[in-house]
């Protein structure tokens, strides 16, 4: 079971010109055989984006602004920093839905490279599995316990995660989380 987020393109998925740093950029995430697809457009686009209608379920739609990869890699930790945030929330609240989301960030993390797997333990109990995995941004290891998802709660975690992610949180500031 994969998590797969694309990056925010270079260019406009209407009009095909490059997007230039810092320029605003409409995204769209839609599930696609179980996958995020990503979709951004230029302003100009997006407001006459009737003329092509999207395929497939929208998941979440939001404003954002082209960040040139060369700038980006000057401060990466604003690519995944929202996710580990959330990780360690989630397992800082504990209970089911939170170690969901919990793993799912991990899995996401892991994908990333910014978590690395080690090994796998038994839990206290004996049944659940726990897997350990290295944070290489904190420099320390955590304990995700695997709760053994159906499809259809990997699905609403992962819906879940991705409002978080795709939405601001009421700051305004913009997020382009889902980017990396
Ligand atoms: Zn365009």
């Amino acid at each position: 079971m994969e998590i797969q987020i694309q990056r925010q393109s270079s260019k406009c998925l209407g009009c095909n010109k490059p997007f230039s740093h810092n320029q605003k950029q409409y995204s769209l995430l839609k599930i696609e055989n179980l996958n995020f697809l990503r979709e951004d457009y230029c302003e100009t686009c997006w407001l006459k984006r009737s003329q092509f209608p999207p395929t497939g379920e929208t998941y979440s739609q939001w404003e954002t602004k082209y960040r040139d990869p060369s700038v980006a890699k000057a401060t990466p930790e604003e690519q995944y920093k929202p996710l580990l945030d959330i990780c360690y929330e989630s397992i800082a609240q504990g209970g089911p839905e939170t170690e969901a989301m919990a793993y799912m960030c991990s899995l996401v993390l892991r994908r990333q490279k910014i978590f690395k797997f080690i090994r796998e333990e038994k839990g206290d109990s004996g049944k659940r599995k726990v897997l350990i995995f290295a944070d290489k941004y904190n420099d320390t290891q955590i304990r995700i316990v695997d709760p053994q998802l159906t499809e259809s709660q990997m699905e609403n975690t992962r819906r879940a995660l991705q409002e978080r992610l795709g939405q601001p949180r009421g700051n305004g500031n913009e997020r382009e989380n889902l980017a990396s």
